[in-house]
């Protein structure tokens, strides 16, 4: 079978960097986009020139046209992504994550793709009341982070609708997995707990640690991702969760260790569960690894 051409915008970050992995493992030649504020170069050191090329750009003020050329697949998460610095700086956010977006598109637009795949967020549905939220249910836009991915979202199903494009728009749950960023004032919960648990410190719980949120394994949305690009569906918005809610508190018991409670996030949402009955049904993939079992791999890893 001749190989596909996939381009990956982000491809140097978390979830990027895991999706170079398993396009390479199939067959996949694949071009990286990364401008390297998150992203990394170690977490794409072990492939060769021959299956990953690399290019450092900022996507949201360069033609992207002749990266695209060849392209099969092109999988747009390259963003700005934590909530705090984003009001801050909401221009930087609008410039990263809207317009690079539109830039993507346009010139994905001038190539005959298959599939592009657009990395959105579950935080556009803000604090939910009904759970298990749907793709259906309020879009309630609490911060600019929240609005930049959801405008580059409406863009993606824009050009879908109006120049009939391939796209797919995913909503990203709370992701995690082997590269998660573990070092930061703002990372992810469980990359705190991991370097916490490495360092023997206690675990930073906010709050009361009774809130709720849907963790996916990043080697589950990689079959997500792998299933919707052999899959008919297009122009079409998919919930990418695990469809189960754990409590913070649950994740501290995983990890085990003493905890510290530390103050609440102002506007946080108090819990957050993926109705995923659509993803299932379309696209024929379900998830796989518990939370327990994903806890476990990372602390073992
Ligand atoms: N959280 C926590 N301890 C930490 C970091 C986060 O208890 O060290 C909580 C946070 O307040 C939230 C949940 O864990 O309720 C998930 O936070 P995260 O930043 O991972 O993702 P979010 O859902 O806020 O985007």
């Amino acid at each position: 079978m001749k190989f596909k051409n996939s381009v990956i915008t982000g491809g140097a970050g978390f979830v990027g960097s895991n999706l170079v992995d398993r396009l390479v493992s199939i067959g996949h030649k694949v071009i990286v986009l990364d401008n390297f504020v998150s992203g990394k170069k170690s977490n794409l050191s072990h492939h060769s020139e021959k299956n990953v090329k690399i290019i450092k750009i900022d996507i949201s003020d360069k033609n992207l046209d002749k990266y695209f050329k060849k392209a099969d697949y092109i999988f747009h998460l390259a963003a700005l992504a934590e909530i705090i610095p984003s009001f801050k700086d909401p221009n930087k956010y609008f410039k990263n994550n809207v317009i690079g977006t539109l830039n993507v598109l346009k010139a994905a637009k001038k190539v005959k793709i298959k599939k592009l795949i657009y990395a959105a967020s579950s935080s556009c549905y803000g604090a939910p009341k009904k759970f298990p939220t749907s793709e259906k249910d309020k879009i309630d836009l609490k911060h600019p982070y929240a609005e930049t991915k959801f405008i580059g979202e409406e863009l993606v199903m824009r050009y879908a609708s109006i120049f009939k494009m391939p796209n797919i728009s995913f909503r990203f749950f709370n992701v995690y997995g082997p590269r998660l960023n573990v070092s930061g004032q703002y990372s992810a919960v469980i990359g705190n707990f991991l370097t916490q648990t490495k360092n023997r410190k206690p675990l930073t719980v906010v709050g009361d640690g009774k809130q709720t949120r849907d963790f996916i394994h990043v080697d589950d949305l990689i079959n997500a991702f792998i299933q919707v690009i052999k899959s008919k569906s297009v122009n079409k918005i998919y919930n990418l969760g695990s469809g189960k809610r754990t409590s913070i508190n649950t994740i501290a018991k995983i990890f085990g260790g003493k905890k510290k409670f530390i103050p609440i996030r102002p506007g946080e949402p108090k819990n957050s569960v993926a109705n995923i009955k659509k993803v299932k049904k379309e696209i024929n993939w379900k998830p796989k690894i518990s939370i327990e079992q994903g806890i476990k791999n990372l602390l073992s890893s």
